[in-house]
This record gives structure tokens, C-alpha cells and sequence, in this order.
């Protein structure tokens, strides 16, 4: 198979077959309630896009699903960042390195010195992200915030999702501990509460699978928005960000999905998945009941068996 329209042609056939397959798998997992709003979300929902730089696409499954982002977030604040800081300054505070411990863990800010966070897609990483974005203000950081994921996701007009963001609000006391330790190690500047209202805000940016394949389409494309020709991103921090991808975004299944798919790949809490084939394709999966490891049980299964079928392991 050559062109990624004859893919896309062969999987819109092939697809729903599989996904209905891999929905099975839900019955394993079980939905995030530790943010109560998130505990609303479909069980056994399981839907996906797949988008290429021609505009076109494959889809299956409960694709009109709303979710919010979570730790998807984190890839493009990333970005965000760096672009605001440069290299130098975002990784004087945060690290580079896989932790082995859970998203939300503080551990290693207090075992292993310095303090810093180890990457910046666990959540101490990402809150210290977060508080590098430019803007006078929290509001004028989450709308720079907001700005830059719609140009990313092609216009769309995303929005945050209030109830989740309160909901996070009001029971996020574990992200208040961490704030507070990257204070305390002299990582993280200003008000918590006010670092704390910006990271939350972009976590409960809602969305479909097909604006995460967009996004993650600017991705495959190495920073370019294929259907503008504009460059949205420079190519370096799209390096950066696909590399944190393969390294950390399946939290502690990194290495699993990377040895079974073989695709940079970020998943969040809401059971949404962001992956790419380098070069050709955006994919956007969501499956809202999460396995041991906090990723999306069927969409996991799905996108192994897809990227074993279809050969795009990039390994
Ligand atoms: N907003 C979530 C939190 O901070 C994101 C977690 C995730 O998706 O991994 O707990």
C-alpha cells in the first residue's frame, strides 16, 4: 500500500470491525472518577480518526463524543512553552527522563535532588510548564493557551469545559501538594492557586477524536498546519515534544506501546489518545475506560492491532 488515501480507503472498511473488537476490551477498564465530573463519561464508548495531509480521513466508533483533553494538554503547553522560553530556560526546570512512578506522584521532587520534576508530562513537569507560558495574567495565559490549540486543531473553536474544570478545581488537592513541594524547591514562582487555575484549564479543553487527529496531524507534519501550508510550530520543539511522546506519554506503559505500536502517543485521564505516524498521519482515539496503567484499555488494544496490521511502527 502506497499512498496514505489507499490506507485510509482499505481501514474505513476494515475499521469498525476492529473497533468493535477492541470495545470488548472496555470491560477491563474502568472510568476516571478521582475528577468526579470525569466519572460521567460512557463506559464502553470507543471512537477514532485518522486524518491525512490531503484532508482525507478514516473514522469508527463514537467520533461526535465530546471529552476534554487532561494530560493531552501537556504535549502542546510543552510546545507552547518552549516557544515562549526556549530550550535552555524550560529545561533548567524540568528534566528529560521517564520516572517509573504515577503521573501524579511527588516522590522523586523530595528523594532525588534537584528537585525538579523529571519530565514534563507528569503532572509536577506540566504544572511547572504551565507556569512559563507568557501572559500578564491567569486569563490571559489560558486564552494564549486556548488560542494556540485551536490553530492547531485548524480553527476549530475549542472550548473549556467549565464543570470539569471545577470539578478539578475543587478536588485537586494532590496537584496543590505538588505545586506547593515546587515551591518549597524553588521551581515554581508566584501564586499556586493562580499556576493551578491555568493548568486545570487546559486539561478541561474539550474536544472530539477529530480535532485531536488534527492537532496531532501538526505534529506528523513536523510543525506545519498541511492544509495552510503555514508553520505553526518550529520543527526543533516538535522533536522535542514526539520524543517526550515515545518516552513518556503512555505514562507507565511507555515502553509497552512503544514496543507494541511503535508511534509517539499521549493518552490523559478522559481516556483520549493523541498518536502519529510520522510524516503521514494524525490519529485521535477516545475510550473513557482506562486499564491498570490509566491509558484507554480498548483504544490501546485498537491501536496496536492497527499498527502492527498496517505496518507503522516507526522501530
Ligand atoms: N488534569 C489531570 C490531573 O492533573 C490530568 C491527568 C492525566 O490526564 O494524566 O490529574
Amino acid at each position: 500500500m502506497n499512498t496514505t488515501a489507499e490506507q485510509l480507503r482499505v481501514l474505513d472498511a476494515l475499521l469498525p470491525e476492529w473497533l468493535e473488537d477492541s470495545r470488548k476490551e472496555a470491560a477491563f477498564g474502568e472510568v476516571a472518577s478521582y475528577i468526579p465530573e470525569l466519572s460521567k463519561a460512557p463506559h464502553s464508548a470507543l471512537g477514532i480518526h485518522i486524518l491525512d495531509k490531503n484532508g482525507s480521513s478514516a473514522s469508527a466508533g463514537d467520533c461526535s463524543l465530546s471529552f476534554t483533553l487532561q494530560s493531552i494538554s501537556k504535549v502542546f503547553t510543552l510546545i507552547l512553552a518552549l516557544m515562549d522560553n526556549g530550550e535552555e530556560e524550560v529545561f533548567r526546570r524540568v528534566g528529560m527522563e521517564p520516572t517509573g512512578d504515577n503521573f501524579n506522584s511527588m516522590l522523586k521532587l523530595e528523594l532525588v535532588r534537584p528537585g525538579i520534576p523529571f519530565n514534563p508530562l507528569i503532572n509536577a513537569g506540566a504544572i511547572t510548564v504551565t507556569s512559563l507560558i507568557r501572559g500578564d495574567s491567569p486569563a490571559e495565559k489560558s486564552k494564549r493557551i486556548l488560542q494556540f490549540f485551536r490553530s492547531l486543531a485548524g480553527g476549530v473553536e475549542l472550548q473549556v469545559n467549565e464543570d470539569v474544570y471545577r470539578s478539578e478545581l475543587e478536588t485537586g488537592n494532590l496537584n496543590r501538594s505538588i505545586a506547593y513541594l515546587l515551591v518549597e524547591n524553588g521551581v515554581l514562582g508566584g501564586s499556586v492557586e493562580d499556576v493551578l487555575s491555568v493548568y486545570f484549564r487546559h486539561c478541561s479543553i474539550e474536544c472530539t477524536c477529530r480535532d485531536l487527529a488534527r492537532m496531532a496531524l501538526v505534529l506528523a507534519s513536523d510543525g506545519i498546519d498541511p492544509f495552510s501550508g503555514g508553520r505553526l510550530i518550529p520543527r526543533r520543539y516538535v522533536q522535542v515534544a514526539k520524543t517526550f511522546m515515545i518516552t513518556c506519554g503512555m505514562y507507565n506503559a511507555s515502553g509497552e506501546f512503544a514496543i507494541k505500536a511503535g508511534l509517539p502517543a499521549k493518552s490523559g485521564v478522559s481516556g483520549g489518545i493523541l498518536t502519529l505516524v510520522p510524516g503521514s498521519l494524525g490519529i485521535g482515539v477516545i475510550g473513557p475506560a482506562l486499564n491498570a496503567k490509566g491509558n484507554s484499555s480498548a483504544g490501546v488494544h485498537l491501536l496496536e492491532r492497527l499498527s502492527r496490521k498496517m505496518d507503522w511502527s516507526l522501530f
